[in-house]
């Protein structure tokens, strides 16, 4: 069997601030196998953003261990984490998180220039992550041109365009309606039968159901973690809501 695409072993995080300690994450274990299409639940302030900051390798960890892709992670230096981080993870963020005044093509390519990927390389590379997320016919369009189910299809397409291990999403669909959040979530799980590995943070057990497997969080331990026999599907679920009344249909 291949090894996990993640693996954490009593992963750990304080912060301290003044003469005060906070143990946000209390040492979490455990395995994210290739594929799989995690929802990462739990209340406000339970340690999910402390979670994926590590798993994004934004911040580390205090004590712990923290392998991604074969990759011991814990312990390094910003400098290795930042090459790590722009090589293995695609981020996607609630706000969407675009340059206003760039087209959606060129916010796609962004990840590929800091890589130092050619021009050529970038326009076509970016080109094929629209198109996976039904934009083809949208790449000339500034973030204002585009509706918010829109703007988030291209954050993904940005997120996909490096080829990541993993994908991390905080709250993607937090700003956008019921049809559109679900429209963003069959192409999440379109993407994950081609094989791409998810991790979502939501609080919306809604969006939960979507995902394979729930990880729930609290007091900063991991408290539960079980797979999903059969998620919802998002294509069909779309077939049976009122159609959008503003067109953020694909
Ligand atoms: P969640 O995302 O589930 O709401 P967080 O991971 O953001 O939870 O926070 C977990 C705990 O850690 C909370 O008590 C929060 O106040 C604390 N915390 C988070 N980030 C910081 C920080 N930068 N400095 C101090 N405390 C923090
Ligand atoms: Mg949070």
């Amino acid at each position: 069997m291949a090894p996990p695409i993640i693996l954490t072993e009593g992963l750990t995080k304080d912060y301290h601030l003044g003469p005060h300690t906070v143990h946000a994450l209390r040492g979490v274990s455990v395995t994210i196998e290739r594929g799989d299409f995690v929802a990462v639940m739990g209340p406000s302030g339970s340690g999910k953003s402390t979670f994926m900051n590590l798993l994004g390798c934004l911040d580390t960890a205090t004590a712990g261990r923290y392998v991604l892709d074969d990759q011991d992670v814990a312990g390094l230096a910003a400098d290795e984490l930042a090459q790590i981080r722009n090589a293995k993870i695609g981020f996607v963020f609630q706000q969407f998180n675009l340059l206003p005044r760039t087209s959606a093509i060129e916010n796609v390519e962004l990840p590929l220039l800091y890589a130092g990927v050619h021009a050529r390389g970038r326009r076509a590379r970016a080109r094929a992550c629209l198109e996976a997320v039904g934009l083809a016919d949208r790449e000339g369009h500034h973030p204002s041109q585009l509706s918010g189910g829109q703007q988030q299809r291209v954050a993904i397409a940005r997120a996909l365009v490096n080829d990541p291990a993993v994908i991390l999403a905080d709250e993607p669909t937090g700003n956008l309606d019921t049809r559109t959040s679900v429209e963003v979530l069959a192409l999440m799980q379109k993407l994950n039968r081609g094989g791409l590995t998810l991790v979502l943070v939501t609080h919306e057990p809604d969006i939960a159901t979507y995902a394979s497997r729930h990880l729930v969080f609290r007091d900063g331990r991991l408290k539960s973690d079980e797979r999903v026999e059969a998620p919802v599907d998002a294509v069909a679920a779309l077939t049976s809501m009122p159609a959008d009344a503003d067109g953020e249909a694909a």
